[in-house]
């Protein structure tokens, strides 16, 4: 087996590990790093996604990296623009040679002895691979790449067409003239619906609930017209200020007000439909922002409803048959193509099979520590970007947080840094997210801990998060630096990670 050894890896290349690779090389610019990644091209969600319209549902203002502006004319880009863009930060800012592609990490084991990671990986050939380093850094995503998430529907094998998640999109599926249902109401759906309503016959959006939109312009004339008269990064720097601040304003209104936002809301899509706005399918069961907001940029679901090329129907599934999908109220929706846009199955840690000191590693019951690492768990950060806002904010906050622990382990002289939470300090959990999003609640059980205190709590607040890991001190009387020098093979984890005496 191969052996290369490093001072940091990096598990995926999408935003996130792109991100933390060009943050390491400027904060860090002695260490050595590489990117392990199972794909054979970086780019993470934005190679993987390949439906028709596959665009981002956050503005590309926040959802760019802080270092490198956005400078499109759409703020609410297309997925081969967004590829394009990450493709080009890593071209130019020198990353794509740390990418080691076809490399899927399998195991992860740490040493207090040796203070460093080792990782197994599966190649693309079968060969397997070991790489060591002192640092490792988690930007695996947070869903599987391997599996959507697929309700169990009765029938399904009785349909006598395609069905398709969007997640593994045919790179031949031709639709057209065709009769489409898709199933799901969530981002991709209204995605989906508008781009392929002009090509297919009819396609009808089956939802069991109704969900918020927010219907906004694609482009962002503020951001347009001040990259005309500034350079680009002190617009992209106002923009993205600006953003952030709306941001945080209209979901902190929503929870202050949802009465008053949800009007509002009501009232843009009232303005977008030509007739009159159905409430049974477009009231939600629950407040704006107490699950992600569906954005809908340019109206452009509306105009295939208004057209006519599309319909959305909310009911419940009975079951699939030979020519379409039977509803429960008795309503029977023909099909010759059924999307099943029934969303993500969420995945912990690129679910790589993690070791301390021998210990197995269960995630459920870790606390995030800053939510950008884990309790007892040493010389490991995790992104987890924001709920509430764009990925890449949070994604940059733990690539400078990270470097920052990097370089304070080496000027104290340490090997390693722990976030050291005693067995018996462990305190009650909340749940990470205050959402009631599907994909969260199906997947609480495996997700890690959330405490109700600072260190221990996962923010959804970015200048809250920007305080604490840009600014706050490291020495923080949680996070212990440590030597190597300890005589190792200890029973269990805890017992290896009791402070030394
Ligand atoms: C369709 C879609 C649209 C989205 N739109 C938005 C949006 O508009 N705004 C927003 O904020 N968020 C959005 N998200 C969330 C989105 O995933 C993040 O914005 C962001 O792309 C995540 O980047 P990442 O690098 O952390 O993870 P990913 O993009 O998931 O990349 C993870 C990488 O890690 C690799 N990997 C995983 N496990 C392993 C392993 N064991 N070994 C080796 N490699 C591994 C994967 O192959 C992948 O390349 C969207 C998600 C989806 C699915």
């Amino acid at each position: 087996m191969s052996e290369q050894q490093f001072d940091v890896l990096i598990v995926g290349a999408g935003i996130s590990g792109i991100g933390a690779a060009v943050h390491l090389q400027r904060d860090c610019p002695g260490k050595s790093f590489a990117i392990l990644e199972q794909r054979a091209d970086l780019g993470g969600t934005w190679d993987l996604f390949q439906y028709p319209g596959i665009r981002s549902d956050s503005d590309m203002h926040t959802l760019g990296f802080d270092f490198e502006p956005w400078t499109e004319q759409k703020a609410i880009a297309d997925g081969p623009s967004i590829w394009r863009y990450l493709h080009r930060v890593a071209k130019e800012r020198n990353i794509e040679q740390h990418i080691r592609f076809g490399q899927k990490v399998m195991t992860a084991s740490w040493s207090s002895e040796t203070a460093s990671w080792t990782l197994e990986c599966s190649g693309d050939d079968g060969a397997h691979s070991r790489y060591t380093a002192s640092y490792l850094y988690l930007a695996s995503g947070y869903y599987d790449y391997e599996q959507g998430h697929e309700p169990p529907f009765e029938g399904r094998e009785a349909f006598a067409g395609q069905i398709v998640h969007p997640q593994f999109w045919p790179e031949d599926l031709d639709y057209s003239g065709q009769k489409v249902v898709v199933i799901g109401s969530g981002a991709t759906a209204v995605t989906l619906v508008p781009s392929i309503a002009r090509k297919a016959a009819h396609v009808t959006m089956l939802q069991r609930t109704p969900t918020w939109y927010a219907i906004r312009p694609s482009e962002d004339a503020l951001a347009n017209g001040l990259r005309k008269i500034l350079p680009d990064k002190w617009a992209y720097k106002l923009i993205r200020t600006r953003n952030v601040l709306l941001q945080r304003f209209i979901y902190n209104r929503a929870r202050k007000r949802p009465d008053q936002v949800g009007e509002f809301l009501h009232g843009k899509v009232r303005d977008a439909l030509d007739g009159e706005m159905d409430k049974k399918h477009f009231q939600p069961p629950y407040n704006p922002w107490e699950q992600r907001l569906c954005l809908v940029p340019d109206a452009d679901m509306f105009a295939a409803l208004n057209r006519g090329d599309a319909e959305i129907v909310t009911d419940q599934i009975d079951r699939f048959d030979e020519s379409g999908i039977q509803l429960q109220s008795g309503q029977h929706l023909d099909a010759d193509l059924i999307v099943t846009a029934t969303g993500l199955k969420l995945a912990v840690a690129g679910k790589i099979a993690f070791q301390v000191d021998g210990a197995p590693v269960a995630f459920n019951e870790q606390y995030y520590y800053k939510g950008a690492m884990f309790s007892n768990i040493p010389n490991l950060a995790v992104v987890f970007g924001y709920v509430n806002a764009s990925w890449t904010l949070k994604a940059d906050l733990v690539a400078r947080y990270f470097c920052r622990l990097i370089n304070t382990v080496d000027a104290r002289g340490a090997d390693f840094a722990l976030p050291y939470l005693a067995p018996d300090a462990k305190g009650e959990a909340e749940d990470a997210f205050d959402f009631s999003s599907g994909y969260f609640q199906r997947s609480m059980a495996i997700l890690p801990k959330n405490g109700a205190e600072q260190p221990w709590k996962l923010n959804q607040d970015y200048l809250l998060d920007r305080k604490i890991l840009l600014k706050g001190a490291l020495d923080d009387g949680v996070l212990q630096f440590r030597t190597a020098d300890r005589a190792a093979a200890p029973q269990t984890r805890d017992a290896a990670l009791e402070p030394a005496e």
